[in-house]
């Protein structure tokens, strides 16, 4: 279904069914045996989740057609591998450094306040519409899973005004923070991706984190093709979710110039190099993620 300004969804639909698919990739990479990651709660959510697709996915049940839905499937689960391996990193660096606030936005079905060994006193924020996040709260206690951080949520849509339910939440804005903002920035119109910077930013003292991902200005019309094929590929399987609907199309601000401009000191780093650093074999063939670049910013 096309997007709207108030548009909502639950695990099964929409967007919320992305986060679906990311995790169901995040399983998938789990059980490999060279895994650069551990996400141990990944299945059972998806399956809790009850798309059949994904289910027959991480269980193992689905046919692969050929060697083109083959490479759909690696290209996707190790973009996961890498990325979560990447914001992994991330926040266990800003924990090192000292900071003991981080902020994930858009979290879906991310359990990365249950499995990450967060440094004492460390609180954990997570941010995503209700449906979502009441979803994983049930789902995580019924598996019984206990957070490893002090984990506080925020239920709401990051089109409304998070910061001051975030700040009703607790969160310190006198205080040092970590933030991500991971698979989210597509499906965000491109205006809305410049307030989410500019809320972010006025929310961070010196010393803050970010870490993010930067596709190109046209990332929108080039996943968007690449998703359309997908579905050609697993349509007969029950793939059904038109994801190039889902993404904001259009120019975008380069993340990189516009958080530079704002005071934060950018690194970043080609997917093809992120890849590479954790011994994965980035495919140049029909990629949407050739131009696609991983981001961290201290704030000055
Ligand atoms: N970051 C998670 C991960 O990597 O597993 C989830 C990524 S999933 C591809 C996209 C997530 O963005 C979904 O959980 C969706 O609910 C969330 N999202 C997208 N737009 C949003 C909005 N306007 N407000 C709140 N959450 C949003």
């Amino acid at each position: 279904m096309a997007r709207s300004e108030t548009d909502s969804w639950d695990l099964a639909s929409s967007v919320g069914a992305t986060a679906t698919m990311v995790a169901a990739a995040r399983a998938r990479a789990t059980a490999e045996p060279d895994a650069i990651i551990d996400d141990p709660y990944a299945a059972d959510l998806v399956r809790a989740v009850g798309v059949e697709f994904f289910t027959r996915l991480v269980n193992g049940d689905i046919e692969i057609p050929d060697d083109e839905a083959a490479a759909g499937i690696r290209l996707i689960t190790d973009t996961m591998a890498v990325r979560t391996r990447f914001f992994d990193d991330f926040f266990i660096a800003a924990g090192d450094a000292g900071v003991r606030q981080a902020v994930i936005l858009a979290s879906g079905l991310d359990t990365r306040p249950y499995r990450l060994h967060w440094p004492a006193g460390t609180v954990v924020y997570e941010i995503d519409q209700p449906d979502v996040i009441a979803f994983k709260t049930q789902s995580m206690d019924a598996l019984g899973a206990r957070p490893s951080a002090q984990r506080r949520t925020v239920a709401i849509d990051l089109r409304e005004d998070w910061p001051s339910a975030l700040t009703a939440a607790g969160f310190d804005p006198a205080a040092p923070s970590a933030w991500s903002a991971e698979g989210l920035l597509m499906y965000l119109p491109p205006d809305a991706q410049d307030r989410l910077f500019d809320e972010i930013t006025a929310l961070s003292v010196s010393g803050s984190r970010l870490a993010t991902e930067y596709h190109g200005g046209d990332f929108g019309q080039s996943i968007g093709e690449r998703a359309k094929e997908m579905v050609g590929q697993w349509g007969a399987q029950g793939f059904d979710i038109d994801l190039s609907e889902l993404f904001y199309k259009g120019e975008r601000n380069d993340v990189v110039d516009y958080l530079s401009a704002r005071g934060w000191q950018v690194h970043s780093r080609s997917r093809r190099d992120v890849f590479a650093d954790y011994g994965r074999q980035f495919p140049e063939r029909a990629n949407p993620l050739q131009h696609s670049v991983s981001i961290t910013a201290i704030r000055d």
